[in-house]
This record gives structure tokens, C-alpha cells and sequence, in this order.
């Protein structure tokens, strides 16, 4: 087998530039909780493939349905001839996402396509043109979702234009607003669309629970609530971005459930199928059936392969309880990372909920969290980085690592604090 410094240079010479990798080793083979590369390096996974891989790398039960259903038949399209499995997933998700009231899905095959379908939902509904997002905000690479990202490098800079008709609004950030409470929080933003948009006009106000790439941004508790609510009495879609956090990442099957929030929309995807590319919109019937016959759809989206993955994975997370793995994770990892904050003064917060958490650094340039990640990497602990100032570690184990693993990747951790 070629090693990973071979492969590096055919890379160069075949792969775009422009996608770019956290390390230069190559993968062989991965599990739960580990993954080897092509030289024979165990890796501990604090990254999950971008939290996708929740139930593992090549989770048995996944593995298991993709097989059966490779040897069935591969695609046929959906659009074309129909499968059960496409059903039942949306069956599953319509159970699944908070909310009692009559739901339907459609599948896509990422999320950034997930999200702009939930923004044509919201439109063609409301017959409006207007979408609110938030600072630090991350929603995909499309051109539609560019837009609704928040940060310019490296997601937007030079692809310009962008769709219109997007407004960003402040975020509820406990540690750079200066503390606001969740209400006041949500006050400031409302105003501003209020002000600059009108909610006459708003279709969607479009928010991440929980942010992902900009930072694992926790907003304040009764921020969501106050902008759900604001919403639902401007006659706008609520949509919530669970791409990141859906699907038992923060303890919860989704992370606006904690606060009771009920959104009219919901765009799901990485953990939902086990690594497999799957991608969903789950909502009111009344919003999602709006849309006339063939207004929605795609090639390949809800893949039969993909669905079955998704159908194993979520048994798997109902059969392991991934749910309350995740809420173990943050038990074993909050300490340490309060620990080592309140040893090392660079440390300015550790955030986060379940298995999404953070450490952000008192400095707002990424200088020390991207010399920690790399230290970690030379130690064989795969971390990412994130954050609009590039200053947040943030730490994504799959939901089944085992307590060893875990403990293992947070010794690794330690050690790089004091170090560097
Ligand atoms: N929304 C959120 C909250 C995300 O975290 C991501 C991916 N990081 C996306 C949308 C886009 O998903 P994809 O990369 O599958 O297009």
C-alpha cells in the first residue's frame, strides 16, 4: 500500500487546491472511537468525520443494510420509481423531530441542499422574499447558503455575487456579548428586523441551535424561545439547522429540545445515516405540501443506500441509546476541560453540550488553538479547529468511543496545553 507521503504527492498534482484536509495522513481503515492510517497510526477520532460518524465508523448494523441493499438494487431514483425505504426514513423523521403536529420530509443528498429546499419551502409558503441569519453563522457552499454563512474566508471570498434578499442579525454569544441574557439577546436582534427588514416581509428567520463552524456558539437560554415566538406571530417559518447537532449529538435527539422550542422546519443531515450522504427537510404538512408536484427533488436524493443507512443508524442510536452517550461524554470530558481552563489563563471558555464541545481561547486569533490541534495531530489525536476567529477547539466524539479512548484523547489534550 502506498503511504501516506506517496499519496500526499499524487494528491497535489490530481486534487483541486481549493480542498484542502486537516492532516496529510491517509486513512486505511476506522472504528469506533479509533482510525489507522495507510502507515499503520492509530488515531483517536475527536472529530467524527465533521460529526457525522455517531454511531461509528462502519457501524456493524450500517455496514449490515448497505450490503443488503447494494445487492438489491442501487438507485432507481425516487422521482422515477419509488422505494419504501425513502418512506419510511421520512416516516421516521416526522416521528422523530420535536413537534406533534402533522409532518412531511423530502430528502436531499447534503446539507447545504437541505437547507436551501427548507428556504424554497419557506418562501413559495409565505410568499416572501425575506431570510433572517445570525453572526457567526455557517449553512453550506452552495450560492444560496454562502449567503446565509456568516464568514468570508474561506467560505465566500472571492465567489461572489450572492442571492439576495438574506439579513444578518446579532447573535446571542454569552461570552463575547458581554453577557446579555437570552431575552435581551433576542431583543436586539428583533429589533434590527424589525427595523431593517420588516416582518411583513420575513419568510424564514433560519438559526443553528447550537452553532457548528462558527464556533459552538451556545446562545443564552431563552434566546430560541424568543425568537421562535416572534416568528410564529410574524406569520414567518422558523426553521432550525440541526445538521450539526441533530440526531443525538448534544444529548438530545435534537438541540432545540431542551428549551421546548418547536420549529416549523427542521434541515438535518451528517449524522443521520452513518456516514452515508443523506440529507432531510422535516416540517408542518401544511408548509411542506404547499410546494406543487415536482417543485422539490433531485437525482439522487433519500439514495436507497443511503436511506438504508439511515434506517440502521437510527436504530442504532435508539438500541445503544446514543442519546445518553452523548450526555456521558460530557460528563467524563466537561471537567477535564474546566480543569484546564482554570489552570491555563489562555483558556477563555469551555462550552458546549453532550458530545459537541469547546474550548475558546481568551485571544481572538486562531495563533494558540491552531498550535494545540497540531500538537494533538503529532500525538495521534485528530481534533478540529472553528470559530469566526478561528479560536475554538472543538471536540465531536463518535457516541460509542469507550471510556478509554476517550480518557486517552484528553491526556493527549492536556499534555499540548502545557507544551505550547
Ligand atoms: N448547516 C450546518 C449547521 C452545518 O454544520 C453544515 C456542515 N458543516 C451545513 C449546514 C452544510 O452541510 P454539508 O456540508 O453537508 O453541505
Amino acid at each position: 500500500m502506498p503511504s501516506s507521503e506517496e499519496l500526499h504527492k499524487r494528491r497535489t498534482a490530481a486534487v483541486a487546491r481549493g480542498v484542502g484536509s486537516v492532516v496529510t495522513s491517509y486513512v486505511d481503515h476506522a472504528g469506533g472511537g479509533t482510525l489507522t492510517d495507510v502507515d499503520g497510526r492509530e488515531w483517536i477520532d475527536f472529530a467524527s468525520g465533521i460529526a457525522v460518524t455517531s454511531v461509528g465508523n462502519a457501524a456493524p448494523r450500517v455496514v449490515e443494510a448497505v450490503q443488503r441493499q447494494v445487492e438489491r438494487f442501487t438507485h432507481t431514483c425516487f422521482m422515477v420509481t419509488p422505494y419504501e425505504s425513502y418512506v419510511a426514513v421520512c416516516e421516521t423523521l416526522n416521528g422523530l423531530t420535536p413537534g406533534t403536529f402533522d409532518k412531511r420530509s423530502a430528502l436531499f443528498n447534503s446539507g447545504a441542499e437541505a437547507v436551501e429546499n427548507a428556504v424554497k419551502v419557506a418562501r413559495h409558503a409565505t410568499g416572501r422574499p425575506a431570510v433572517v441569519v445570525f453572526d457567526h453563522a455557517y449553512h453550506g457552499r452552495t450560492n444560496l447558503t454562502m449567503a446565509l454563512t456568516a464568514k468570508n474566508m474561506p467560505y465566500k471570498h472571492r465567489f461572489g455575487p450572492f442571492a439576495p434578499e438574506i439579513y444578518r442579525v446579532p447573535m446571542s454569544y454569552p461570552y463575547r456579548d458581554g453577557g446579555l441574557t437570552g431575552g435581551q439577546a433576542a431583543t436586539h436582534a428583533l429589533e434590527q428586523i424589525d427595523k431593517q427588514v420588516g416582518a411583513d416581509n420575513v419568510a424564514a428567520v433560519l438559526i443553528e441551535p447550537i452553532q457548528g463552524e462558527g464556533g459552538f456558539v451556545v446562545p443564552a437560554e431563552g434566546f430560541l424561545p424568543a425568537l421562535a415566538d416572534w416568528t410564529r406571530q410574524a406569520g414567518a417559518v422558523f426553521i432550525a439547522d440541526e445538521i450539526q447537532t441533530g440526531f443525538c449529538r448534544t444529548g438530545t435527539w435534537f438541540a432545540c429540545q431542551p428549551e421546548a422550542v418547536v420549529p416549523d422546519l427542521v434541515t438535518t443531515a451528517k449524522g443521520i445515516a452513518g456516514g452515508l450522504p443523506l440529507a432531510a427537510v422535516t416540517g408542518r404538512a401544511e408548509l411542506m405540501d404547499a410546494v406543487h408536484v415536482g417543485g422539490l427533488g433531485g437525482t439522487y436524493g433519500g439514495n436507497p443506500i443511503a436511506c438504508a443507512a439511515a434506517m440502521a443508524t437510527i436504530d442504532t442510536m435508539r438500541e445503544l441509546d446514543l442519546c445518553a452517550a452523548a450526555r456521558h461524554i460530557e460528563s467524563v470530558m466537561l471537567p477535564r476541560l474546566h480543569a484546564l481552563a482554570e489552570r491555563d489563563p489562555r483558556i477563555g471558555d469551555v462550552r458546549g453540550r453532550g458530545a459537541m464541545l469547546a474550548i475558546e481561547t481568551a485571544a481572538a486569533d486562531p495563533t494558540l488553538a491552531g498550535a494545540v490541534s497540531r500538537a494533538c495531530h503529532s500525538a495521534g489525536l485528530l481534533t478540529l479547529t472553528c470559530g469566526t476567529y478561528g479560536n475554538v477547539l472543538r471536540f465531536l466524539p463518535p457516541l460509542v468511543i469507550d471510556d478509554a479512548t476517550l480518557t486517552r484523547g484528553l491526556d493527549i489534550l492536556d499534555e499540548a496545553f502545557t507544551t505550547i
